[in-house]
């Protein structure tokens, strides 16, 4: 059964007063896992190993894939950032995955059981991450990005009418992508 029109009315409201306005409802069944998203994980990206929440401390492809499909509504929020200078990143993205875990926790509360939220950026609340699950130092607050459960984040935003493109150099805008699992 998936969230009635009162209950997204409800998660409306939630959502605005803590100051999301740009976020579309979407049918998970139009996310797009892929394999290759994983390959980028384990081959050109510094993170992997290295994140308490990125592979391979997250499930396989095809786990993932059945995450998905066990939901029937979620919320792609989206974000955009500059940085004059690379580092000023990860301050950027901790600070809205600290208010991102809140959001889900309202939601939660709201009486969705299921909700599970993928943070806009790897984790990013430590300088220092541990790298392991078992060491994490929040392992209660600490969620996966989109990327990190192999969503192809290019195809699926795209699918719902969000910008994104591939940025050709650090000081361009970016275009970030949480994604909340509602039901
Ligand atoms: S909370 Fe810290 S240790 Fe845990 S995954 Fe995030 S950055 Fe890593």
């Amino acid at each position: 059964m998936s969230v009635d029109v009162k209950k997204k009315e409800t998660l409306d409201s939630i959502f605005h007063a803590q100051g999301y306005t740009d976020y579309k409802w979407i049918d998970p069944a139009k996310i797009v896992v892929a394999q290759w998203v994983r390959m980028k994980c384990m081959f050109g990206c510094g993170e992997y190993g290295r994140g308490g929440a990125c592979p391979p401390n997250t499930p396989s492809v095809a786990e993932c894939e059945r995450f998905f499909n066990e939901y029937t509504q979620a919320v792609i929020l989206h974000f955009e950032g500059k940085m004059d200078q690379p580092e000023h990143r990860h301050a950027w993205s901790a600070k809205i995955n600290t208010r991102l875990i809140k959001l889900e926790r309202e939601v939660f509360l709201a009486g969705c059981e299921r909700a599970f939220l993928l943070f806009m950026d790897s984790c990013c609340f430590c300088k220092e991450c541990t790298g392991d699950r078992r060491t994490c130092t929040t392992p209660r607050m600490a969620r996966p990005s989109p990327e990190a459960m192999a969503v192809d984040v290019y195809s699926t935003v795209g699918r719902f009418g969000f910008p994104i493109s591939v940025r050709t150099a650090c000081d361009q805008k970016m275009d970030r992508y949480a994604f909340l699992m509602v039901h």
